[in-house]
């Protein structure tokens, strides 16, 4: 099949790799040139693993490619899919201004029939949205074009964003077309092959089953996290509740992990705007209210941590803290609402230094702190390390924020020795408590006892 995808980001660029790697034509538009410029030259300008291989092995083979011409990528296609931003207004709607641009992009442009696909998280109604826009264009330029459009968002996670798209869960397909639902299938045949993933429904249904999910996903952190600081209180430990909880069939254990409050591009925006769409239905969600309100608090509960160590907040002038992980979560470079930048905040705040290591994500990192704090204060304040090692050396305390891999099992005599206070501060529970106070250092995690 011909598709083109407007918006190349980790949505876009994934999808269409994986649709072209099944022997589909794909063509990936962008209005970012710089973007666009890297993939015609062969680099991969997002960090997914596995995702560098894919696409060269298609662009070699001819059925991937790139551009940033409306013209080139609307005369491609027979399928052409939304995957552009739709990050959150002032007000915490979603903004739709890029999907309405593509839409009526897309409409002063076809000539023949086409199905266009929303990929990207968007609030209920706005299919309709983009169905207007693109007959508005129709209807000035006086043509008559047959085209449908379908929601079909997407589930995958960065990080694993590969194996998520070409082993999904679940393919939802909203579609009011009886055509448009068949070719949908078809496209999705090879990533279904017993057709079980397949779930078709209504348009308005399936854009809102993404909100729900990730509104659902948002609230089980929350919940974990309230539970995990009331354990703390009483003397429990979060992680063998954790344990006992998830053996349930009807809880499951995936999910349940206390730690520094959800981040990302996705779960944060995609909150606000279904608490927004409730509002303005006169219908508040208030479950989802708290669940954003815990989210903020816990984002501090580590700062909070570290400062209670040290004798309060104004002890803390002067201190060197490393930061192992800046990602908001591992095996990405994507740092959009990243709990550690909040960490960061409050550590300058303090008048701490911050010295960092991420394994792949400290240039992004360095850019949007120098994009928040300036050079000046980054200059003073901040060390991005190489290693994980460089980052303890000199410094007082380590708080682990992102649980990387190579963060898992560490040398903890030569933090003991490397770190002046001997403090360990845990943000994902990824350390067996004793083993740290073993090695002679002070450890607290999220949701348990701290050990000396
Ligand atoms: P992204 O920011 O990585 O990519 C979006 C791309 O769209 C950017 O490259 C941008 O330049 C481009 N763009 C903006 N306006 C455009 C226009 N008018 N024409 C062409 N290109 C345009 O975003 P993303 O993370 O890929 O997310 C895309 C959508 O998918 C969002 O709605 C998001 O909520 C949703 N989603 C994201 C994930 C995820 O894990 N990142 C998962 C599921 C769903």
């Amino acid at each position: 099949m011909k598709i083109s995808i407007i918006g190349t980001g980790y949505v876009g660029l994934v999808s269409g790799a994986c649709f072209a790697d099944v022997g589909n034509s794909v063509l990936c538009l962008d209005v970012d040139e710089r973007k666009i410029g890297m993939l015609k030259a062969g680099r991969i300008p997002i960090h997914e693993p596995g995702l560098d291989a894919l696409v060269t092995r298609n662009t070699q083979a001819g059925r991937l490619s790139f551009s940033t011409s409306y013209d080139v990528a609307v005369e491609h296609a027979d399928i052409i899919f939304l995957a552009v931003g739709t990050p959150p207004d002032e007000d915490g709607s979603a903004d739709l201004s890029h999907i309405l641009a593509a839409a009526r992009s897309i409409g002063q442009r076809i000539t023949r029939p086409v199905v266009v696909v929303d990929k990207s998280t968007v609030p209920v109604g706005t299919a309709d949205k983009v169905r207007a826009a693109i007959q508005g264009e129709l209807d000035r330029r006086g043509a008559q074009v047959e085209f449908a459009v379908v929601s079909n968002p997407e589930f995958l996670k960065e990080g694993a964003a590969i194996e998520d798209f070409t082993r999904p869960d679940r393919i939802v397909i909203g579609s009011d077309s009886a055509h448009a639902t068949q070719l949908m299938r078809q496209l999705y045949t090879p990533f279904n092959r017993n057709h079980e993933k397949l779930v078709q429904m209504d348009v308005r249904s399936a854009e809102l089953t993404k909100y729900a999910c990730n509104a659902m996903l948002a609230t089980r952190i929350s919940f974990m996290n309230e539970v995990a600081n009331l354990a703390e209180l009483l003397g429990a430990d979060i992680e063998a509740v954790r344990l006992g909880m998830g053996m349930d069939p009807r809880i499951g254990p995936h999910f349940l992990y206390a730690g520094m409050g959800y981040g990302g591009s996705c779960f944060p925006k995609d909150v606000k705007a279904l608490v927004k769409t409730a509002q303005e239905h006169a219908r508040p969600m208030r479950l989802l209210d708290a669940t954003e309100q815990v989210n903020e608090a816990q984002k501090n509960v580590l700062f909070e941590k570290v400062a209670r160590h040290f004798g309060g907040a104004d002890k803390l002038r002067g201190r060197t803290i490393a930061l192992w992980g800046l990602s908001f979560k591992p095996n990405t470079d994507d740092m959009r609402e990243a709990p550690s930048l909040v960490l960061i905040r409050s550590l300058f705040a303090a008048g701490c230094k911050v010295a960092a290591y991420d394994p792949v994500a400290s240039e992004e990192a360095a850019r949007v702190l120098l994009a928040e704090h300036g050079p000046e204060r980054c200059a003073g304040m901040l060390r991005i390390a190489a290693t994980a090692a460089d980052a303890v050396r000199g410094a007082d305390a380590l708080v682990l924020v992102t649980e990387w891999k190579e963060f898992k099992s560490p040398d903890f005599g030569m933090l003991a020795r490397e770190l002046a206070e001997k403090a360990v501060f845990d943000g994902r529970n990824i350390y067996a408590p004793e083993a740290v106070a073993e090695a002679g250092l002070y450890y607290e995690g999220i949701g348990r006892r701290a050990r000396a």
